[in-house]
């Protein structure tokens, strides 16, 4: 048994951490399993969200090491078209914003497969990108995209400025909930970032999560869920000072933080104060926010279990659309397996032939669907709704109908959604 620690907030050290959800134990939830593992024991970790009642991080143990599960990641970010444009709005908007120009320098950290900085290189900016993953990062290279093999702390962020100077803008999207050691990332981002520069980071919001009941989104690659005001107290600790806020609508709901350092801040901008005054009305600034969170999440469980066993009982077919990683904290929750779901699709055709992890259900590529002709389909991947509503208008050719589980479980006639 490894040693398991106490608790604590890895933001304030704070040892008194409240429990938001305790979602049982689960496996990794991207280690989707060969034929071959079906035998074999699975690893699983518990899945506790806690809050802390002195800074308000959520957060989960840190029982993952991100080194294992990111120095060899099968995600490549340029594989999704939507977020590939996403990308490139961005940086025209940050050239536009920031003024960026031919003597700037640029820093991605975790900037993946150069899906982001590609723009960059076009643009005739200097960049470069600190990326973990050795594959990923070999990618980018190939691509031109300058790019260092270093996990981001303080020394690699020393090293970064030593030799390249320092970064007019620095980049981190979708990375800041991935790390455990949230302090000193903090640190290596205010050691790469130019006295005057500016820091962009993207990250979920934890209002969405909370108000949304989006508890599929809480899984062991996460280690901390962000507020606003929970993300501007951990930048503070390296210095860093968030002056603006953006809204997005990626992963259900996240935001994009405008941070400098302290000494050229300045004022926060208004739609800044907004967001900060929605999270306090939410009651996420202190512990009343958190109270119903596990029993609306309760609701969620039982409304699905109802409606499969209930279909089971009448001997409809259910079958799965997707098998996204939050998928697997969703079915593994609530104990889905192939008597009450035979099996989910997914375009990913590293995952056909695989099972879900914990869960065990097989995964086949979509066409599957049109053969059988099942009488509903639960979309896992809920988050892209509207698209998945449209590809998926041809199930109600036989009658069949889309199941969304979350915010709360909804039966939808595909057609009567697409124009
Ligand atoms: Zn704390």
């Amino acid at each position: 048994m490894p040693k398991v620690e106490r608790p604590y907030c890895r933001l304030c050290g704070s040892p008194e951490l409240a429990s938001v959800v305790d979602l049982g134990a689960s496996p990794p939830c991207e280690s989707f399993l060969a034929e071959a593992e079906l035998d074999a024991p699975e690893l699983t970790h518990p899945l506790h969200l806690r809050v802390c009642p002195n800074c308000f991080l959520v957060q989960l143990p840190p029982l993952i090491d991100p080194v294992e599960t990111f120095t060899e990641y099968a995600y490549f970010s340029s594989f999704s078209h939507s977020w590939l444009k996403h990308a490139e709005e961005f940086v025209t908007a940050a050239v536009d914003r920031l003024g960026l120009d031919g003597s700037s320098f640029v820093v991605e950290v975790a900037s993946n497969d150069g899906y982001l900085l590609r723009n960059v290189v076009e643009r005739g900016l200097r960049c470069l990108g600190v990326e973990p993953s050795v594959n990923v990062g070999a990618a980018a290279r190939e691509a031109g995209v300058p790019t260092l093999t270093a996990f981001l702390d303080p020394e690699t962020g020393a090293a970064v400025r030593r030799k390249h100077g320092p970064a007019d803008l620095v980049v981190a999207n979708n990375v800041y909930a991935h790390i455990p050691d949230v302090l000193g990332f903090s640190r290596g981002l205010r050691e790469l970032v130019a006295d005057d520069g500016w820091v962009s980071i993207e990250v979920q919001h934890l209002l969405s999560l909370i108000e949304l009941t989006q508890y599929d989104t809480i899984y062991h690659e996460h280690f901390q869920y962000y507020t606003v005001a929970t993300a501007q107290r951990a930048l503070a600790t390296a210095g860093l000072a968030v002056v603006d806020v953006e809204k997005l609508p990626t992963h259900g709901g996240s935001i994009r933080l405008w941070a400098r350092p302290e000494a050229v801040a300045g004022e926060p901008s208004d739609r800044m104060r907004a967001v900060l005054a929605e999270e306090e009305a939410a009651g996420l600034h202190e512990l009343r926010g958190y109270r119903d969170f596990a029993e609306r999440v309760e609701r969620v469980r039982l409304a699905l279990l109802e409606f499969l066993v209930r279909t089971k009982r009448r001997g409809e077919l259910v079958v799965g659309y997707g098998a996204p990683g939050k998928g697997n904290t969703l079915l593994n929750h609530c104990g889905i397996r192939p008597d009450l779901l035979p099996y989910t699709v997914d375009r990913n055709p590293y995952k056909h032939g695989r099972y879900t992890p914990g869960t065990r259900i097989p995964i086949f590529e979509p066409e599957r669907i049109a053969r059988d002709r099942p009488d509903y389909v639960l979309v896992l991947p809920w988050n892209l709704r509207a698209e998945l509503t449209a590809q998926l208008g041809y199930v109600a050719e036989w009658g069949g109908r889309l199941v969304f589980p979350i915010p709360e479980l909804e039966i939808v006639v595909p057609e009567r959604e697409v124009s």
